[in-house]
């Protein structure tokens, strides 16, 4: 039996309860990053909440499949059709090929995401890999009246549709949000909300990727690039598309118009968007001087699975804050949390016929809180509750094992520890019972000075021997 879910949803502007198209199945598609730099650590707020958000439904009992994109081309540093390319800008910045770039911070983003235990999606696919499968969408909205060709670009063209803003109400004026004031209007749109799905005329003589098309030498646009690789390994109904706030519009808001064109039906039910990471001067941003990296945080001595807990402390549709007085806040409650975990013991004589009922309701609280549209910071309440509990350790213990499915906190990485610490004992023990018998040897040998001196080397080690009718015990300093 699958456990209800209900989440927000950009579309219908209300939470809804989610009910996939097939039965016990989820297609989830999530939009990667663009690889020109380090992801900051508001980029992985989204990652953070989008691994939480999949692997409830897993914990639910969904089967999910996962597809994320890698934006390895046509990312302008407007998020409108202008400015320079992304990708471009990244490898003039470090004198290296756009294609060294897009490797060194692909690897770079996929450690941070074990860094923060944000699983890797089912698929992974680089733009690049998917041209063909671009230029035959492109082809078939052509065909369909959908696109035109101008000034040598191929456009979408957005009066064609019913409906444009079907995410989002958007003011004309809000259309230039994110374009940079020295950047000219493209004069080759129909209209304003127009949309590059194919470029040839390339103000970037440099561009370095370009590749053959029936319009000529050029390269993608950067929406086309979502719609094509999640329905070429999601099919044409998707249930839930992810992203942070800012890729409403209008990077979803053309995947849309593109999507729908393209089918001719309703493509994705579900959208799920992660507000913001926000610093004193505003939104997080690449392109906006400094930003924090997972490497950063390291540095400076932060636990990336703290940064985690600081993410699931707050809900996901409400921007959040980042002060380093928050995060050493949750660093404080992340090394109490772990300290308290790794001091439940495992003995499961304690465990009492009330524990089973108790258990039954701490999962049930906890899935209801997650299944409340995410509500992470009340899952994360359960958790303290139960720990407060008078459960037994075990049973505790294979609770929090339970919830740390999904909240991903490294809440039993202590196990390790405490393996290797009972491993120690044990070497510890086999170490000191050789001695003894080594000391009881000489004694009986008569040759005192050495007994003397081997309770000496173990006095050293802070290892106490006391002799007594029934032989020589020990104990630790
Ligand atoms: P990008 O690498 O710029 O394509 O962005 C990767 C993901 O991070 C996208 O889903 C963005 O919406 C999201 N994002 C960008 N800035 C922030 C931020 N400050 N806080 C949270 N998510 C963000
Ligand atoms: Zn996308």
């Amino acid at each position: 039996m699958k456990k209800k879910m209900f989440m927000y949803n950009t579309l219908t502007k209300r939470v809804d309860e989610f009910i996939p198209n097939e039965e016990g199945k989820v297609s989830m598609y999530t939009c990667g990053p663009t690889v020109y730099h380090y992801a900051h650590i508001g980029n992985l707020r989204s990652y953070i909440m989008e691994d939480v958000l999949e692997k409830y439904l897993r914990y639910a009992g969904y089967d999910v499949k996962r597809v994320m994109n890698i934006t390895d081309v046509g990312h302008l540093t407007s998020d409108g059709d202008t400015g320079e390319d992304k990708m471009l800008k990244g490898a003039k910045r470090e004198h290296k090929t756009v294609m060294d770039i897009a490797r060194f911070y692909t690897d770079a983003f996929m450690s941070d995401c074990r860094k923060l235990n944000i699983k890797k999606p089912d698929v992974v696919e680089p733009a690049t890999n998917c041209i063909p499968e671009f230029i035959h969408m492109i082809e078939v909205l052509l065909d369909k009246g959908y696109a035109y060709v101008a000034g040598e670009n191929v456009y979408f063209d957005t009066s064609k549709l019913e409906q444009y803003y079907v995410l989002s109400a958007q003011k004309e004026e809000e259309l230039q949000v994110g374009v940079r004031e020295d950047v000219d209007e493209d004069t080759n749109k129909k209209n304003k909300t127009d949309f590059v799905l194919w470029f040839t005329k390339s103000k970037f003589d440099n561009q370095e990727l370009k590749w053959d098309s029936p319009w000529g030498v050029g390269y993608p646009g950067w929406h086309i690039e979502c719609s094509c690789i999640s329905m070429k390994h999601l099919g044409e109904y998707m249930d839930i598309h992810c992203g942070g706030v800012d890729n409403i519009f209008p990077h979803h808001t053309n995947e849309i118009a593109q999507s729908e064109a393209y089918t001719g039906h309703k493509w994705c039910n579900y959208w799920f968007h992660v507000n913001h990471l926000n610093t004193k001067n505003g939104k997080m941003s690449k392109s906006d001087g400094e930003f924090l990296t997972v490497s950063l945080l390291e540095e400076k001595g932060y636990h990336p699975l703290a940064y985690r807990l600081f993410c699931l402390q707050s809900h996901y549709r409400k921007p959040l804050e980042f002060t380093w007085e928050t995060l050493d806040n949750a660093v404080a409650a992340y090394d109490k949390l772990r300290k308290r975990i790794q001091r439940l013991s495992d003995d499961n004589s304690s465990v009492t016929p009330d524990d089973s009922r108790q258990i039954t309701e701490f999962k049930q609280k906890f899935a209801e809180a997650m299944a409340n549209d995410l509500n992470t910071s009340s899952a994360i309440t359960v958790l303290y509750d139960m720990l407060k509990s008078d459960l037994s350790d075990a049973s505790k213990r294979a609770l929090a094992e339970d919830f740390d499915t999904v909240l991903s906190l490294g809440l039993m990485d202590g196990e390790a520890e405490r393996e290797t610490d009972h491993d120690t004992d044990t070497e510890l023990a086999a170490y000191v019972e050789k001695k003894i018998a080594e000391r009881a040897a000489a004694k009986a040998e008569k040759d005192f000075a050495r007994a003397d001196e081997i309770r000496a080397e173990l006095a050293e080690k802070g290892i106490m021997l006391k002799d007594t009718r029934e032989g020589t015990s020990w104990s630790l300093e």
